[in-house]
């Protein structure tokens, strides 16, 4: 019992009237894109573990093997005793990775959002920061944790940013962009050439987390700032999605960088990530370069869901990625959508508000680089099958 169970109750009856209880339920990751919930191996349709590295010998070996070394815990936060030789030598593959000066690894891309956006900001004070509407809510808490003012642009609306800029933007001391490369629930793309080319116009500092176009899009899947090479001027990813690991990373330049290791809180206080996170990052970055089978495998099966859906009447949105969303509408046809899949044998999340805007509950299709044709195409007649 505590003191503030009953006004506990309370909130979650008022969840619960609004139709959004949520409720934890196991689950583990299986081989070949699946995953076992309640004794029943279901296919995957909703983790992001788009290259299934999760459970690749590889990264579980070295995950192991640095914890035998090295041992479970780093001890204190890095700028203590946390520094291992392991963390500098990894921050120096993932700057080469990224084309980047320097790197910096987080706990994880919350933490890193909610981080080092007001580090970033408390160096500009008075920054008009404009974001994108559908950006990840730790960009959101970031900029809420910096106390900025900040000006929405509609989804990947560069001429409503590009306005704003120049409205909201020309008297401010400076101008900062936060954006998505590839978007977590809607599975389209910021147009990066053009967003660079707004930023360099405005001269507005440009931020974009590429969480889930890291290991899956771009150069040797270094993501789609691997296309714009120089032009970013801070690139946030994580470990957590296609790399198949925990933790995420900051890119860009030795400066800025070293500004960070003074000034994000997220980084000083708290404890460095554990040797057998840093072991599997390490694995998942010698294969992710290599994996190109898998990336093209990958985009023709986003393209084979897309064709389905869109027979089937279903909206997939801007989708041109792994993440593809079959628009639903009303949370409970949603709700009840995916219960049937799950019926089916078939794992595809709805997801609904707060996470996604009223009215656009959608089934979020996360696609596997382990499914196979046969896998997708069992999806979309079970959809179909639903009605
Ligand atoms: N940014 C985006 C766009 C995300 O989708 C997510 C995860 N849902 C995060 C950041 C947070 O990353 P992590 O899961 O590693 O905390």
């Amino acid at each position: 019992m505590s003191r503030l169970d009953s006004r506990f109750t309370e909130a979650l009856e008022r969840i619960g009237r609004a139709g959004q209880r949520r409720t934890l339920r196991p689950a583990a990751l299986a081989g070949g894109g699946r995953i076992v919930r309640e004794g029943r191996s279901l296919i995957d349709f909703s983790s992001n573990d788009y290259l299934g590295l999760a459970r690749h010998p590889l990264l579980i070996e070295r995950s192991r093997e640095w914890t035998a070394r090295l041992g479970a815990g780093s001890g204190a936060s890095r700028l203590v005793t946390g520094t291992s030789e392991e963390h500098l030598a990894l921050e120096a593959r993932i700057a080469a990775f990224k084309g980047t000066e320097a790197a910096l690894i987080l706990a994880s891309g919350w933490q890193a959002n909610a981080a080092v956006i007001p580090a970033l900001l408390a160096v500009a004070p008075g920054a008009a920061v404009f974001t994108d509407r559908l950006n990840h809510a730790s960009m959101h808490a970031g900029v809420g944790l910096a106390g900025a003012r900040q000006h929405r642009f509609r989804h990947n609306d560069l001429d409503h940013l590009d306005a704003l800029l120049a409205d909201k933007g020309v008297d401010a001391p400076a101008r900062v962009i936060l954006t998505e490369s590839v978007f977590s629930m809607d599975g389209d793309r910021a147009d990066l050439a053009r967003l660079c080319a707004i930023a360099e116009r405005h001269d507005a500092f440009l931020f974009v987390d590429e969480a889930h176009a890291t290991g899956v899009l771009g150069r040797g899947g270094a993501g789609l700032s691997s296309e714009v090479p120089g032009r970013i001027d801070c690139v946030m990813g994580t470990f957590s999605k296609a790399l198949g690991g925990f933790g995420a990373y900051i890119a860009g330049s030795r400066a800025m960088i070293d500004y960070l290791v003074n000034t994000a809180s997220g980084f000083i206080f708290t404890t460095a990530p554990p040797p057998a996170v840093l072991g599997a990052i390490d694995a998942a970055l010698d294969l992710v370069p290599q994996m190109e089978a898998e990336r093209v495998h990958l985009a023709m099966l986003g393209e084979r869901l897309r064709s389905g859906l869109t027979r089937l009447g279903i909206d997939h949105g801007a989708s041109s990625t792994q993440i593809v969303p079959a628009m639903i509408g009303a949370e409970e046809h949603a709700l009840a959508l995916s219960a049937r899949l799950e019926a089916a044998g078939m794992l595809a999340s709805a997801i609904r508000p707060p996470t996604v805007p009223p009215g656009t509950s959608r089934l979020r299709i996360a696609l596997r680089a382990s499914h196979s044709e046969a896998d997708v195409d069992a999806l979309l007649t079970a959809i179909g099958a639903a009605g």
